[in-house]
């Protein structure tokens, strides 16, 4: 196929062209990408779109190239030789670019410019306050499944020393107890890899190496509730500038010291690559959010306090421990059904939406039972998703469930979810294999001793203590979430190879839709009810025969 000629008829003569050609993917057509370029010079090029009738080639030409103040030679041809030298003159020229952003952009401009940062050794806690970021953010984090994580850093295992707690009389109580259940962890996990060996044994039809990755896998997975919140932990974050000048002021605002850290170091980080993006996080602008944020929590802390202790008398004559694991319903739409078959209807109508609710509201089950099967259809994969209509009925879950699921489930980002506090209260479980395995005893040990050390903390010190809470402990957090993405989390979610914790959630989400909204969970077609004993196997398989690998 060619491309049609430039629309604007823009003609570029021999040497522009040649000046051109490094930074455009095509120098003719009229969709091109651009390359070459930092990133705050590719913002400030496309906030130009909405001011001016020229091409985005002219404007990079003689707005950019051939504008002195632009500073175009040296970012562009230090980038070429040496990448230090690029931030110093990105910096430099930054008044230029900050004129261009406010003056042809709103506060999305900054969406048009993005960087990849790198958060190493942040606590989990930290990594779920980074990956709470829901638009314009992609994390990625170190798995518990595939790394195992008791190697030590000169002598030392890798958690935070939270240094609230270690400023305390509970300094050597925490250390010694996080200590304990690193140790445990590394002493557990020869054995646990030879037991799930034992009880799943390899057939002639699987790899050494699959079942190698499985079984390991699978020990990770039964060991991981014995690693705290405070272990160390790496995430990649990719982002645009206004997604992450958001988080930046999220993390500010934070009361835990670390996290105003690790904002202050992401801030340097994107200093030097979007400064004009995300410097309003420190702004009067920025700080005036931080303190907004902060005033909230601090008035709803008091509001809530005279709750808090109607809760303790309430809560005095049951264990809160012997609470079950599990998910409940809390709220869904008893109409959801005809409104859904109202908005399937709706762009196929030219009447109001109110008269096409009526409409579908009086058709008889039968009608409306076809008309959401037309619009599901024949569901050949996960990946065929049904449309918007099923974003109109959300469910509110109330969800208590293991730190290791929620710290997995969190990651969705298509829904809303908040968590009470990181705690011990909730008790903790202890996966059913260990017990088989009879490995349970020091698991429990390890745990219960850290549980009572964070509870003493929290008497005194309860943010920081939420560092000493083993990933087993139990934690309660809601999800409200529309039909159209419980369809993509229940499946993806229920997947043999994921961890059973999530693969439990995932699956009483799905079995209360079904329970309540029959009709709109018969396209849930991919969600798999099973229980695997090493859930792994099947994507190790996979991997194999696309590896060539041949049993050994
Ligand atoms: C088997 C398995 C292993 C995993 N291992 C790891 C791991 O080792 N490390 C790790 O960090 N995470 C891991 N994850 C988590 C994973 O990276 C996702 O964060 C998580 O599954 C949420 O899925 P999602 O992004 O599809 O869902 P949601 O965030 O709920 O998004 C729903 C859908 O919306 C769209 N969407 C949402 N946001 C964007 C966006 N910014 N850009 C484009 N499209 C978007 C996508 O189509 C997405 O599928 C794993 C997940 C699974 C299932």
């Amino acid at each position: 196929m060619t491309t049609p000629a430039d629309p604007w008829g823009d003609q570029f003569n021999h040497e522009e062209r040649a000046l051109l050609a490094p930074f455009v993917t095509d120098l003719d057509a009229p969709i091109f990408g651009l390359c070459n370029l930092p990133e705050v010079v590719k913002g400030a090029l496309f906030s130009r779109y909405s001011r001016t009738d020229k091409s985005l080639r002219r404007i990079l030409l003689d707005e950019f190239i051939q504008a002195p103040e632009s500073g175009f030679a040296a970012i562009v041809g230090s980038a070429r030789e040496n990448g230090a030298d690029q931030l110093v003159a990105v910096r430099q020229a930054e008044a230029f670019y900050e004129r261009v952003l406010i003056g042809y952009g709103d506060d999305s401009v900054a969406e048009l410019g993005g960087a990849h940062v790198a958060c190493e050794g942040v606590s989990n806690i930290a990594a779920k306050a980074l990956e709470d970021a829901r638009i314009g953010i992609s994390p990625l984090e170190k798995s518990t499944r595939y790394v195992v994580f008791n190697r030590k850093l000169a002598g030392q295992y890798r958690y935070l020393r939270e240094p609230g707690i270690m400023a305390s009389a509970y300094a050597c109580a925490y250390q010694s107890a996080l200590d304990g259940l690193f140790d445990t962890y590394s002493a557990l996990l020869d054995p646990t890899i030879a037991a799930v060996r034992a009880h799943s044994p390899r057939d002639a039809q699987t790899s050494e190496r699959a079942y190698a990755s499985a079984t390991r896998a699978k020990a990770c997975d039964l060991l991981r509730g014995l690693l705290p919140m405070a272990t160390l932990t790496n995430v990649g974050l990719f982002g645009n500038g206004r997604a992450f000048e958001y988080l930046l002021t999220k993390l500010y605002a934070s009361p835990l010291p670390e996290l105003r850290t690790v904002a202050g170091a992401m801030q340097h980080a994107l200093d030097a690559l979007i400064p004009s993006f995300v410097k309003r996080a420190k702004t009067e602008r920025g700080q005036a959010q931080q303190a907004y944020l902060r005033a909230m929590r601090e008035r709803v802390a008091v509001v809530s306090r005279e709750y808090q202790q109607r809760e303790i008398a309430d809560s005095a004559a049951r264990s809160l421990a012997a609470e079950p694991t599990g998910v409940s319903l809390v709220e869904f739409d008893p109409d959801a059904e005809a409104k859904v078959v109202a908005d399937i209807l709706y762009p196929h109508s030219d009447l109001p939406l109110a008269e096409v609710r009526a409409l579908a509201a009086a058709l008889p089950a039968a009608e409306r039972l076809a008309i959401l099967r037309a619009y599901v259809g024949e569901r050949g994969s996960r990946f065929h998703k049904p449309g918007r209509a099923f974003e109109r009925p959300v469910y509110t879950f109330d969800i208590l469930a293991d730190l290791g699921a929620y710290r997995d489930l969190q990651r969705h980002r298509i829904l809303t979810q908040e968590r009470q506090h990181y705690t011990t209260r909730h008790g903790y479980v202890t996966p059913p294999e260990l017990v088989a395995y009879d490995l349970a005893a020091p698991y429990a040990q390890a745990i219960e001793r850290a549980s009572t050390l964070a509870e003493q903390i929290a008497a005194e010190l309860p943010e920081p203590a939420q560092y000493a809470v083993p990933l087993a402990c139990r934690v309660r957090w809601r999800i409200s979430i529309n039909l159209r993405a419980a369809y993509h989390l229940a499946e993806l979610r229920s997947s043999p190879q994921g961890h059973p914790a999530y693969r439990q959630v995932a699956q009483a989400i799905y079995a209360h839709i079904r329970a309540v909204h029959p009709t709109l969970a018969e396209g849930m077609r991919f969600v798999d009810m099973g229980d695997y004993a090493l859930e792994r196997l099947d994507a190790e398989r996979r991997l194999d025969a696309k590896l060539g690998a041949q049993p050994q």
